[in-house]
């Protein structure tokens, strides 16, 4: 019998559950149809780093889903060959401007590589060193070079993950659906049955849900950033490693004489994708601190997102209670390039009674974000 499954939201999350769904497809028993509005997607707009081997939240359920969403990202990529320009292991640096703190930040690669190939080589790096790898920076900091960090084009990952699906049959529907009171999506005022709906709604996952007698702890963040033209500086910026700096701005070099630099969180801003001059001016003087070579001038355009995120900005994802056929993954924050493919993973294979791994190390429990109002 075929099994009709809905998923709704085409960021990281709902792109890779529909290229899994596509593959566990082989038998055509599945029919599959993404429905993916696009305005204020987080995934389109993100800085695209993929490096949360050094991170010191104390969440360990996060680091296991971002250690192991950065490791199956790669595996993605060399399976549906995937271009440089897509997902580039070009290596992250992070500076400090205390050698103290370049030191415990070694000890903690060190120890966190006995469980992750993907982390790559770690290397101490001098002042000169992390200038001979990023040629623009004017300064003396020395750094810590991590060579399995990565850097990913959103828009161009679902980009290539939807053609993939599509070829296999996926439809895609650019509309904004509703859920009503049923618990049935309605699109273009028609209500269609799924027998199961995956919600990858990111920030919109409270207001998909309104119809429903539930209490949902999601709230969107905006997120700026601005991408600079670095042409004029005269080298190859192909394979240059991301820049995490002390502070709140990092670099992310887009290999076509372009450079990222954010992002900024505005937790007081609801949905509005609208500049803001006061964060374009901070993000512009930390581009110019630490590259002064670049000036307001080489600011080719500012990218806008919405992020989703929780009270103890933890991700979640699963069944939720009291609809057992819908299941949801939301609240990723600011990680959720690295998180998001393994959630549409495992999403797609519960959708499909398929699951592969112990879901529970990843995450808590999911009534924590989202439960029925009795
Ligand atoms: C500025 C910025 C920088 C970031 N940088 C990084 C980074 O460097 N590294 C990292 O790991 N993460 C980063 N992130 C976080 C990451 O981008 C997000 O956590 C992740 O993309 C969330 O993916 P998602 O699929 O859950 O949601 P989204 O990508 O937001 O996708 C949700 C989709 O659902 C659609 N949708 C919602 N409601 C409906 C509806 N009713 N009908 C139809 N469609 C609907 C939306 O239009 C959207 O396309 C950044 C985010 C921002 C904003």
């Amino acid at each position: 019998m075929t099994q009709s499954i809905a998923i709704i939201g085409g960021g990281i999350v709902g792109s890779t559950a529909a290229y899994y769904l596509s593959e566990f497809n082989k038998k055509d028993d599945l029919d599959i149809t993404v429905f993916d509005h696009g305005v204020g997607q987080a995934t389109k707009a993100a800085a695209g780093i993929i490096s949360p081997w050094l991170s010191k939240r104390r969440n360990k359920s996060w680091y296991e889903l971002a250690k192991d969403g950065a490791t199956l990202l790669s595996s993605i990529a060399e399976k549906t060959n995937m271009s440089k320009d897509i997902y580039n292991q070009c290596g992250t640096i992070i500076t400090r401007n205390k050698l103290e703190d370049i030191s415990n930040l070694y000890d903690l690669a060190i120890e966190r590589s006995n469980d992750t190939d993907t982390i790559g080589e770690i290397y101490k790096l001098t002042p000169d060193e992390v200038k001979r790898h990023i040629p623009i920076i004017d300064s003396n900091i020395p750094g810590l070079l991590v060579t399995g960090g990565a850097r990913i084009k959103g828009d161009k990952y679902t980009d290539h993950l939807l053609k993939i699906a599509k070829n296999n049959g996926v439809s895609v529907v650019n509309k904004e659906i509703t859920i009503n009171e049923k618990a049935n999506v309605v699109c273009d005022g028609e209500e269609i049955q799924f027998d199961k709906i995956i919600l990858a709604t990111g920030a919109w996952t409270k207001n998909v849900l309104a119809e429903l007698p539930l209490e949902v702890d999601v709230r969107p963040q905006k997120g700026q950033l601005i991408e600079l033209s670095i042409n004029h500086i005269n080298m190859s910026d192909e394979d240059m490693p991301v820049l995490m700096p002390e502070g709140e701005s990092d670099f992310i070099p887009l290999g076509n004489g372009r450079l990222i630099v954010g992002a900024s969180h505005e937790n007081d801003k609801d949905f509005d994708l609208n500049p803001d001059s006061d964060v374009i001016d901070d993000l512009l003087n930390s581009a110019t601190s630490l590259l002064p070579s670049l000036s307001a001038e080489n600011l080719i355009r500012v990218k806008i997102g919405t992020r989703a995120y929780t009270s103890d900005f933890a991700p979640f994802f699963g069944e939720i209670p009291g609809y057992e056929k819908i299941l949801v993954g939301s609240g990723l924050g600011s990680s959720g390039l690295t998180t998001g493919p393994l959630v549409g993973k495992i999403l797609a294979e519960m959708a499909t009674d398929n699951l592969s791994t112990d879901i529970d190390k990843y995450r808590k429990p999911i009534e924590n974000y989202i439960k029925l109002i009795k």
